[in-house]
């Protein structure tokens, strides 16, 4: 440990993946007196003209935002980031949902245009890979990088974690740990799988950081910031609060803990 203040940089792929799987170690954090950026990757906008996908129709109806819902999101996330006092920044790079190719008469085509798909092999024309080989590590003053560890398999998570463990080796002197992504973690064997998937292959050992009630309370109130969000997983904002602390506790054996894997040795 060295005296100087550590800076924390959090990889979420998604507006919103960093504070569900790690809002309360974000609050803890800051507490300390540490610093925090959240860097989320695929903020950015849809195209014009939009693809016509099942997944989108699917997706717009039960966000329920007025207007493009990029900026709606943005702002859920840097409310939600401020309130537990880290840094929020974005990156133009599209969810999955959004990224397309062309058909010769230059009509879009979805790459991702079901929800199997968000599942599935990363599509060959998919150009979020380099994209993200050309996006640097934006904050040089970093001490620990914390890289989704692709719990749940998402494409999106898949790819941001890859990317981070290039950043990892690019920059050998960070502390790394791999958050489990909440609540794609609490699904039976997702979190086994990810770790089975890495590859290369990597030796981790699970990290709990315990929460208590002002940790806790301040996690679900960032949570509920992603108005838009919650229908995903939850019925409403109590419900969500409810699960939270049902699923911290399972995470924790009886007391609400988060949990991270870091590389051994
Ligand atoms: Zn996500």
């Amino acid at each position: 440990m060295t005296a100087a203040r550590r800076f924390h940089l959090f990889l979420s792929p998604h507006l919103d993946d960093a504070v569900l799987s790690c809002g309360g170690l974000i609050y803890r954090l800051v507490a300390a007196g540490e610093r925090v950026a959240v860097h989320t990757i695929m903020a950015g906008r849809p195209p014009r003209p939009l693809p016509q996908s099942p997944i989108l129709a699917d997706l717009h109806a039960r966000w329920a935002t007025a207007g493009d819902p990029i900026d709606a999101r943005r702002r859920e996330d840097i409310r939600a980031l401020s309130q537990l006092g880290a840094l929020a920044r974005h990156t133009a790079i599209p969810d999955c949902v959004y990224r397309v190719t062309y058909t010769p008469a230059g009509e879009p085509v979805a790459l991702y245009p079901s929800e199997e798909s968000l599942w599935a092999a990363i599509h060959p024309a998919d150009t979020a890979p380099l994209l993200l080989d050309a996006t640097p590590l934006l904050y040089p003053q970093t001490t620990a990088l914390h890289i989704p560890l692709g719990a749940g398999g998402h494409v999106d998570h898949r790819l941001v974690r890859d990317w981070g463990r290039r950043l990892a080796r690019a920059n050998p002197g960070l502390d790394i740990f791999y958050y489990e992504e909440y609540p794609y973690s609490l699904n039976q064997g997702a979190v086994e799988a990810a770790l089975a998937a890495l590859n290369p292959p990597l030796d981790l050992a699970p990290i709990l950081h315990p929460l208590d009630d002002d940790a806790l309370a301040a996690k679900i109130a960032a949570i509920a910031c992603y108005e838009s969000q919650i229908s995903t997983f939850w019925r409403d904002a109590e419900d969500m609060a409810d699960a939270v602390r049902r699923d911290a506790l399972v995470v924790g054996g009886g007391i609400p803990a988060e949990r991270e894997w870091q590389p051994r040795g």
